[in-house]
């Protein structure tokens, strides 16, 4: 499978950042066997989509209604209409700040589905639930509850994301992320028979240049979901190369 690297730039950009975005476009450029994009704040979507073309751009959130009185909310088919071709969606900072739920990400889910975008769907434990022992029943319950029940590699991948990962410098050991992309794989198969094989697992959670190498060689790990190191392209284009060397192995 072809690796997918996606970053997630949260709530940080503005219209003075393009060339930073367009430097990241050019890194992407230079390697075409991986899959990536920028998910970027949604008043940057536009701008990011007109200035750099050629780079493949997400939002970060959307609603499960295509329009009507939500006041603060986008619909997936607004993003789409922005020039974004993908959505992050039940990131765990949605899910903490927001509140929503499992049901919540499956509506999203749809909604993104059928507006065409390409969903990226977030599930991960936090460190008391791993530390009871609970991590792969909780992660496992998010993945029934956050997919919709028909759905394809075409239309979405999983995030596999530890909460305690997120932003803190602190990975997994790779045994641990090794059993944890296992388990969603049997999880996608056993849910969407021989298609779940295909369907992409991401690793999300301080990943960097120099761990990126190892993430990316576990089994199961399809690619990742890059927080802070992907706002800069000397931080990111050492994730993209990583993507690619193991694609080309
Ligand atoms: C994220 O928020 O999706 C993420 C993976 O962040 P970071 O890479 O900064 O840990």
């Amino acid at each position: 499978m072809r690796k997918r690297v996606i970053g997630n730039w949260k709530m940080n950009g503005t219209i003075a950042d393009l060339p930073k975005i367009a430097q990241i476009a050019a890194a992407v450029m230079r390697y075409p066997n991986v899959d990536s994009g920028l998910c970027l704040p949604a008043t940057l979507i536009s701008a990011a989509h007109a200035y750099s073309p050629q780079l493949q751009i997400g939002g970060q959130d959307c609603h499960m209604q295509e329009a009507g009185a939500h006041t603060g909310c986008i619909s997936a088919a607004m993003l789409l209409d922005a020039g974004a071709s993908m959505v992050i969606l039940g990131h765990s900072e949605c899910r903490a700040e927001q509140g929503q739920s499992d049901a919540d990400v499956r509506a999203k889910a749809l909604a993104a589905m059928q507006s065409n975008l390409f969903a990226i769907i977030c599930v991960g434990e936090s460190e008391a639930q791993r530390d009871l022992g609970n991590a792969e029943k909780v992660v496992l319950d998010q993945i029934e509850g956050s997919l919709p029940d028909i759905c394809d590699a075409a239309m979405l991948c999983v995030a596999y994301e530890p909460i305690w990962a997120i932003g803190t410098g602190r990975i997994p050991s790779s045994q641990d992320v090794e059993n944890m992309h296992g388990a969603i794989r049997s999880r996608l198969i056993e849910r969407q028979g021989e298609g779940g094989k295909n369907i992409g697992i991401l690793y999300g959670g301080s990943m960097n240049g120099e761990n990126a190498g190892e993430l990316m060689a576990i089994p199961n790990v399809d690619g990742g979901l890059i927080g802070g190191a992907s706002l800069l392209m000397e931080k990111f284009e050492p994730i993209l190369a990583a993507a690619n060397i193991e694609d080309i192995i």
